[in-house]
């Protein structure tokens, strides 16, 4: 397998901290077509979805690649009488993990401000509340402000603020090894980006589309835009999906780290198509890829979404260690193979495979 490249690794950390929350993904769609600069010609929407096609002289059937720019985040709903703010949050976040967090809140003039999620502290609990599950309705978004007025004038904060955990990745290179927030999606869209680098000039059998989608997490919302735009036969469907690993007895682990990319047979939002899912297990495996298979209980995809139009849709799920909270963990192996996979498929999948789907 190729190694990973610095630039890669700078690509995808830069990924985990661009601000993006479902809504507000200017930083995220920026950092794309800067990374597609000269590799493709893309366009952006007045939503903040990106697209665009690899090879459109070349024929064959349309492939989309898609990833979403959004991540989970939070937004301001009311400021109470002493500063504080009652906030939602977008997409699913988990109550038990947002006590004591540190999130970044995008300030009127568009500057940073960190604000701790604060829960009624212990000395202050019945026994009653001591012992119960803390709810989202009951915690504040806390700047440090004593009142409305300065959370409003000073901090530039106010109803609708958006916010994303304040979070800083890193890599440890020997262990080839990434932490950071937001890698549901942004580690998929760094495998996008890489494949559409990498098939760049080659010729293949097919035309690569791009897709880059926003406010997948509130509800896979974005995608159809490109969708309608690009008018694929086929889409991949690339995410940062939940690795199962640490909490799964062994017969039920289906995302680990290091065993490769994950590709759903099933989930809440879409029954994998099984002729093109058994067409990329094989080729993958043919070509020495490593793959995992799963099948999900819970779980959703822009493929959800499209393939409801009657496109056959893939998923390649980069393992990621604790999506949807602050701290995430995915390794560059499985990255990569994630990309060596979707490249494989645009450069074998012609007309002739697809009339078999
Ligand atoms: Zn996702």
């Amino acid at each position: 397998m190729t190694q990973i490249t610095k630039r890669e690794v700078d690509r995808i950390l830069a990924l985990s901290d661009a601000f993006g929350p479902s809504g507000m993904e200017d930083a995220v769609s920026a950092l794309v077509r800067a990374e597609l600069d000269g590799v493709l010609e893309l366009t952006e929407d007045r939503m903040r979805n990106v697209r665009g096609e690899l090879n459109p002289d070349s024929s064959g059937p349309k492939i989309m690649l898609d990833a979403h720019l959004d991540e989970v985040g939070v937004i301001v709903q009311a400021i109470r009488p002493n500063g504080t703010m009652n906030f939602l949050p977008l997409g699913g976040m988990t109550a038990g993990n947002l006590p004591s967090s540190l999130f970044d809140l995008k300030a009127a003039d568009g500057s940073v401000v960190k604000a701790a999620v604060a829960a009624k502290p212990p000395h202050f609990m019945s026994a009653s509340e001591r012992n119960s599950a803390p709810a989202i309705e009951d915690m504040v978004l806390d700047c440090g402000s004593v009142s409305d007025k300065e959370t409003r004038e000073d901090f530039g904060l106010g109803v609708g603020s958006f916010g994303v955990p304040a979070v800083k990745a890193f890599y440890k290179e020997e262990k080839g090894l990434f932490f950071g927030k937001a890698f549901d999606c942004r580690i998929g869209v760094a495998a996008q980006i890489e494949t559409l680098r990498r098939l760049k000039g080659e010729k293949l059998p097919c035309r690569v589309q791009a897709s880059f989608a926003v406010q997948e997490e509130v509800g896979e919302r974005g995608v159809y835009a490109n969708y309608k735009a690009l008018q694929p036969d086929l889409m991949i469907c690339f995410e940062g999906c939940p690795a199962d690993d640490t909490f799964q007895p062994d017969y039920m682990i289906q995302a680990a780290l290091r065993k490769g990319p994950m590709l759903r047979h099933f989930d809440r939002s879409m029954i994998t198509s099984p002729r093109f899912q058994k067409y990329a297990l094989d080729l993958g495996r043919a070509k020495g890829i490593p793959l995992q298979e799963s099948v999900r209980s819970g779980g959703g995809t822009d493929g959800g979404m499209i393939h409801t139009e009657g496109i056959p849709c893939i998923v390649v799920g980069i393992p990621v260690r604790y999506i949807h909270s602050h701290h995430c963990w995915c390794t560059a192996e499985d990255y990569l193979a994630a990309v060596d996979l979707a490249a494989e498929i645009c450069r074998n999948l012609d007309a002739e495979v697809l009339a078999a789907f």
